[in-house]
């Protein structure tokens, strides 16, 4: 399989919808993030972490409607693969990436660097970065355990601002969609991810 044949496939089961998303997975090749690229299956990147498959990191992004311009929040960097995504969807704008773990970190930081509008910072992110905050759009890629209407990544989002995350327990969750302009939330897609660590996360694991 290629990079290409992955998009087809991501297209026909109906993950990818979008050209804006279809143009940047297709020049984003997965293979410099990650070994076995093309299948779609969670993959290993270090420290006991995995990348998402890419269907759900496809889904996931057309229900973040990522636009020009954006400046965008992602707490676990991992690969640093959606990392790649997000930064060829702002193109003009910009994303801020948080990784827990220092070894990830430093395979993020390797695969990232000619990524001229992304900045990563290695440590907590579960609580957001209030410091560059509001936000367009926050992306969280480990399960949170819960999202609460004053959990601090929906403060800091703008009042059009949208945040999407997998919410749940340890080993269930459902991918939540947050608007905040209309203060819904949808739940679109049951998933397992890695659990969010850190002062908002998981703290037995
Ligand atoms: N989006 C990534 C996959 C991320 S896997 C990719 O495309 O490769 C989830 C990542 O979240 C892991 O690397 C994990 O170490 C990180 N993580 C867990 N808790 C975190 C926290 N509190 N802050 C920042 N990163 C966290």
């Amino acid at each position: 399989m290629s990079n290409l044949e992955m998009v087809e496939y991501l297209k026909r089961q109906g993950y990818l919808k979008s050209k804006r998303v279809e143009s940047a997975l297709l020049a984003t090749d997965r293979a410099d993030f990650t070994g076995s690229p093309y299948c779609d299956s969670p993959q290993p990147v270090a420290r006991g972490q995995t990348i998402s498959a890419p269907s759900v990191v496809a889904f996931m992004l057309e229900h973040l409607d990522v636009r020009s311009g954006m400046k965008v929040l992602e707490i676990g960097t991992g690969s640093g693969y959606n990392t790649a995504l997000l930064s060829r969807l702002v193109e003009s704008g910009k994303v801020i990436s948080f990784e827990f773990y220092d070894e990830v970190f430093e395979v993020a930081e390797k695969n990232l660097k000619n990524f001229k509008n992304v900045e990563i910072y290695l440590g907590d992110g579960s609580a957001g970065h209030e410091k560059q905050a509001p936000y367009d759009r926050i992306i969280v890629t480990a399960a949170m355990p819960s999202l609460d209407d004053d959990h601090p990544l929906i403060r800091q989002l703008k009042h059009d601002g949208k945040l999407v995350a997998p919410v749940g327990s340890r080993y269930h969750q459902d991918i939540v969609v947050f608007d905040n302009s209309k203060k819904t939330r949808a739940k679109v897609l049951p998933v397992i991810f890695v659990p969010l660590r850190g002062k908002l996360g998981f703290t037995s694991i």
